[in-house]
């Protein structure tokens, strides 16, 4: 008769029960992943403890009927077996590989249907095991075939994980290393050793890897708070709409948290969103989130009222927050600025909802805002996203094009020059305004890409063209500051010229003043005009007088042209205090020796009026539209742009500048 030891049962018991106690006294977010290892656990804590009596029954079956004796057996190998199946399932929610869902699954379920088949039968077929007449515990024939099934699902789990295994840190590979050579290595000692029931405790431990490595909950926290996170924001939001449940979120931002950086200092202010994140959780638990340093979010998945939500969340506000910099105790009354939103129909997506809230207004508002249409809000962002994807494919294919709007010089009454403005379509065939995208290539780092091609196709166009026959002397493109980013643009643009043999001075660089260019500091833009220039490149100033003061930028950059914006020329039209405006800026431009551009030119008035002004060059629709390059080609020959040459038209120029 054999003869168990029951202490490794009992080890295991214990072990797994303190793994169980520590899962549960730490903030656990709720995904599918850490749903399995808490099963995976119980499996463990029930299957060392039937096994216990187990034991005992397999050691004196003759002390207990016999459907005792199978009973506790049956039960103890349909929850051991379970193992490798729940192993399985959590290496694949683990690895997120989406076409393996479905296999997985199947797999999953094949295995736990034919174990359990075959193990609840054995009573009546003996195949798994039994009790023979002297009543000894013996193994049927297919006893084997539960260590195959184990072995397929673990061989499976484990061939997933290694495809995967550069998305996980060395811990994680070891540990799950440790599970599968744990329990095979188990499993093998005890075929040699059945006395030594350890496979129970090999499990425990591989668990404790498991959870040390994977279950780390700090994934889906705030800093060293309890506050949840924005991953757990996200992903509760796609619960929700998974869910298909009606929610409200209390958008949280801290009121001008521009100025409270500035009164309470850097280190004041990192602490500043870990204070209000603890206080809140605290109040709130499990519904609250920090999105990010200013943003915070209660997500209510019951039917709770807004107005009640934010009457308990400013009154988390009233005492002051204490931080520590260096060794002083700084004192923070901070105010939250409140926008309850809640979602009825709409199936919004996580990363939508988080950068609605991240876009929100911080600035002061007394009570609360609430938002009656919560698609209001996520449709831009949507739309952006959308927007990105057709850029994206139209970087891969390179399919955007370029157009030409010509741009009339008033001495000479040719079009010398021309605009090129990128365009591009949707997957409709519908042209996307090039203000709707290029803010968002700028936003996204897709921009060079967008400035890159654009750049390539007009130096092909000049050179394959041969414009200057046509009575063109160089084309202007827009270049965005975000561009200056890439650091060897100007070397770049010179080897682009020269393959096409371009001579510098056909191009003009457009360049608009915004807070990008700011940001990007003056000597970087400085130094790649400067190259550019000093090879022949000129530049304009594009959209002169609309939003940032321009004017150090004249002084500073290598400018030749002003570009005086539309919105200017359009209220001079309009009152007779921006026309004078407007012809002052035009003198004034023409002092310090630049020339001049006003675009937006719609009609015959608006043109003589510039006339009289001085103005150099006129675009806009009065002359044409942006056209193709094969339209402008044909719109130049209409116009017999060539009759003058273009060295001719160039001369009566500079004459007229000197
Ligand atoms: P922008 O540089 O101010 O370009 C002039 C815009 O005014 C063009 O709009 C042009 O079609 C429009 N326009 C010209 N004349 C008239 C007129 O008489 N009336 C009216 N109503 N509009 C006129 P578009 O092509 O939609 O471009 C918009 C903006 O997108 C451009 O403004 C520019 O900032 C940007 N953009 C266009 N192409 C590029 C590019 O290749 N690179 C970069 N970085 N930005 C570009
Ligand atoms: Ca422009
Ligand atoms: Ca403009």
């Amino acid at each position: 008769m054999l003869r168990y030891y029951p202490q490794y049962c009992l080890s295991a018991f214990v072990a797994t029960a303190i793994l169980f106690v520590m899962y549960f006294m730490k903030r656990n977010f709720r995904t599918r992943k850490n749903r399995i290892f808490l099963i995976m656990l119980t499996d463990n804590l029930l299957a060392s403890g039937i096994n216990i009596t187990t034991f005992y029954v397999i050691s004196f079956p003759e002390r207990y009927p016999l459907w005792a004796d199978y009973l506790s057996n049956l039960v103890y190998l349909s929850i051991y077996n379970l193992m490798a199946v729940l192993f399985l399932l959590y290496v694949d929610s683990a690895t997120k590989i989406p076409h393996m869902k479905l296999p997985v699954r199947i797999i999953a379920g094949i295995i736990a249907c034919y174990d359990l088949l075959i193990i609840w039968t054995t009573p009546f077929t003996h195949l798994v095991s039994y009790f023979d007449e002297e009543l000894n515990y013996r193994h049927g024939p297919l006893m084997v075939s539960l260590y195959v099934t184990a072995f397929i699902a673990v061989f499976t789990a484990n061939i997933m994980f290694l495809r995967m295994r550069k998305s996980f840190n060395s811990y994680q590979v070891f540990s799950i290393t440790c599970f599968v050579f744990g329990i095979f290595g188990s499993v093998m000692f005890q075929a040699f050793h059945p006395k030594h029931v350890i496979s129970n405790f090999a499990c425990a431990m591989a668990l404790f890897f498991l959870y040390t490595a994977f279950e780390n909950q700090a994934y889906y926290l705030y800093g060293d708070t309890p506050c949840y996170n924005k991953k757990a924001f996200i992903r509760t939001i796609h619960r929700m709409k998974k869910l298909e449940k009606p929610y409200g979120v209390l958008a949280v931002k801290i009121e001008e948290f521009e100025n409270c950086i500035h009164a309470l200092g850097r280190v004041g202010a990192e602490q500043l969103p870990e204070r209000i994140a603890e206080r809140i959780s605290l109040e709130f638990g499990k519904m609250a989130y920090c999105i990010d340093g200013d943003t915070f979010a209660l997500v209510a998945e019951e039917d709770l009222r807004g107005e009640l939500l934010a009457q308990r969340l400013e009154n988390c506000f009233d005492e002051p927050f204490m931080l520590k910099v260096e060794d002083r105790v700084l004192t923070a009354k901070i105010k939250p600025v409140m926008t309850w939103i809640p979602v009825s129909s709409v199936d919004i997506e996580g990363f939508e909802m988080a950068e609605v809230l991240q876009g929100l207004d911080d600035s002061i508002s007394d009570g609360l805002m609430v938002v009656d249409d919560a698609w209001k809000w996520i449709q831009p962002v949507r739309r952006e996203k959308e927007v990105l994807g057709i850029l994206d494919r139209a970087i891969r294919n390179q399919s955007f094009e370029v157009y030409y709007q010509p741009i009339h010089e008033v001495m000479s009454g040719k079009f010398l020059c021309a605009e090129a403005l990128v365009r591009l379509k949707d997957d409709n065939g519908k042209f996307i305004s090039p203000e709707e995208f290029i803010p968002i290539a700028e936003k996204n780092g897709r921009i060079s890409d967008i400035g890159n091609f654009v750049f390539r196709e007009v130096c092909r166009f000049i050179s394959e063209s041969e414009l200057i026959e046509h009575g063109v002397s160089y084309i202007e493109l827009n270049l965005s500051p975000a561009q200056c980013r890439q650091r060897d643009l100007a070397e770049q643009f010179l080897k682009v010229m020269e393959e096409y043999h371009i001579a510098p001075h056909r191009i003009n660089l457009e360049i608009t003043e915004t807070a990008e260019m700011q940001s990007l500091g003056m000597s970087k833009l400085h130094e790649i005009m400067k190259t550019l220039h000093d090879h022949g490149v000129t530049f304009s100033l594009d959209d002169f007088g609309s939003g940032f003061a321009a004017l150090n930028y004249l002084i500073s950059l290598p400018v030749d042209i002003v570009k005086i914006d539309k919105s200017i020329l359009w209220q001079a039209m309009k009152d007779e205090k921006s026309k004078t405006i407007l012809k002052h800026t035009m003198i004034m431009i023409k002092e310090i020796g630049k020339s001049i551009v006003v675009e937006g030119v719609e009609t015959e008035e608006m043109a003589e009026i510039l006339r009289n002004f001085g103005c150099d060059y006129m675009q806009g629709y009065l002359y044409s539209k942006p056209i193709t390059g094969k339209e402008y080609l044909e719109f130049l020959k209409r116009e017999k742009n060539s009759g003058l040459s273009v060295k001719e038209v160039e001369n009566l120029r500079n004459l007229q500048l000197v």
